[in-house]
């Protein structure tokens, strides 16, 4: 088999009202769609590269930024065999013309995925078989919590209510964008409206420095929090072994990590007691296998971020999978109506679709009026 096209289609779409976390607010989602071809007709690979946080910065230059890695990438790997993912994977990567980080290993990462794609499409397996079968149902947490416009403590409890209807055993709210004390009033708030036998998460986005965290921690502690995620800069190692020493709460990171290499440095310095890389940001399926058994090696665990399509496969795969992470509505207005099968919860579990491949179909139609290239 050969590779015969490569290319991507970008879209965004506005939401009725922008969501807000520690650091950032976002008007818009957006998806980047890559799309391999090959010369066997009936095997397509579709993978979903991270280059488009929140939609917002997704505009004429960076989406033209996007569309040229894409092209650069195209001109390595048409003519080349599907199936040597990582020969492919090294071909992308070695030249270090396109550095290691950022939009272009966001770039490499939604080809990779689009590869293994084609793999198990071509194997006639689903993708979680293909890269190790460790279980076909994972644990998953509804992410959301967010800060918006008329939303208050009367609101958030009843999005974290909802949340527990639609089937969620845990789920994450964010903090970090108010003043410590008010969001632990939040914390408690959301503890008290989803009992005691649902675990709660937060997450910061990198807001605090690692003093405020280390406050924060100490007043939300009482509240059982699951984990803390990302309460400092991602660069900043030290200040997030800081914190993990100095609280009970599990700290979690990653999802701005990029590679194997950053994940070494992470594990190294004992950073963070819980791991999140992202499949569509830190160097697609190949490098999350490689990060996912770094971690085992290391135990510690795996809880992804980024959305649930690609990433039930991954935590499936892995005996190291703790939890997946989950994008209803709230998160997403255009959730459930992406995907021709799209994922539910059923009693705190996302079922592995037994699709070949990571089972995708977008509905092509419905997205076409957000498509932006
Ligand atoms: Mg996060």
């Amino acid at each position: 088999m050969k590779i015969t096209n490569v290319y991507n289609k970008l879209y965004k779409w506005p939401r009725s009202v922008p969501i807000t976390n520690g650091l950032y607010t976002y008007t818009h989602n957006s998806l980047d769609l890559i799309i391999i071809e090959t010369d066997e007709p009936e095997i397509t690979g579709i993978g979903i590269a991270g280059n488009t946080p929140g939609g917002n910065v997704l505009n004429n230059a960076s989406s033209k930024i996007a569309e040229g890695f894409v092209e650069y990438f195209k001109g390595i790997l048409v003519g080349l065999d599907p199936l040597d993912n990582e020969a492919l994977w090294h071909a992308m990567w070695k030249p270090k013309l396109v550095g290691r980080r950022g939009i272009s290993t966001r770039i490499i990462s939604g080809i990779d995925i689009a590869l293994w794609d084609i793999k198990g499409k071509f194997a006639q397996m689903p993708l979680y078989k293909l890269l190790g079968g460790f279980t076909n149902k994972v644990d998953t947490y509804i992410a959301g919590g967010y800060y918006e416009e008329g939303k208050g403590l009367k609101e958030l409890a009843k999005e974290m209510e909802d949340n527990v209807e639609l089937g969620a055993r845990a789920v994450k709210i964010k903090v970090g964008a108010v003043s410590i004390n008010e969001d632990v009033e939040r914390v408690k708030i959301c503890r008290e409206s989803i009992g005691p036998n649902v675990k709660l998460m937060v997450d910061a986005n990198n807001a605090y420095r690692h003093y405020e965290a280390i406050e924060f921690a100490r007043k939300a502690e009482k509240y059982d929090i699951f984990w803390f995620e990302e309460p400092v800069e991602p660069d900043d190692y030290i200040g997030q072994a800081e914190i993990t020493k100095s609280t009970s709460i599990p700290v979690a990171a990653g999802e701005n990590e990029y590679s194997r290499y950053g994940f070494r440095d992470m594990i190294n310095s004992r950073a963070v007691d819980i791991l999140q890389p992202d499949g569509i940001i830190m160097g697609g399926v190949t490098e999350f296998m490689k990060v996912a058994a770094l971690a085992q090696a290391n135990d510690l665990d795996i809880a992804p971020h980024g959305p649930q399509e690609l990433h039930i496969h991954l935590v499936a795969a892995i005996p190291n999978g703790l939890i997946l992470e989950y994008y209803r509505d709230s998160v997403n207005p255009m959730h459930g109506k992406i995907w021709e099968d799209e994922l539910y919860i059923e009693d705190g579990y996302v079922y592995a679709p037994d699709r070949p491949g990571l089972g995708l179909v977008p509905k092509w139609d419905t997205l076409e009026p957000y498509r932006i290239n």
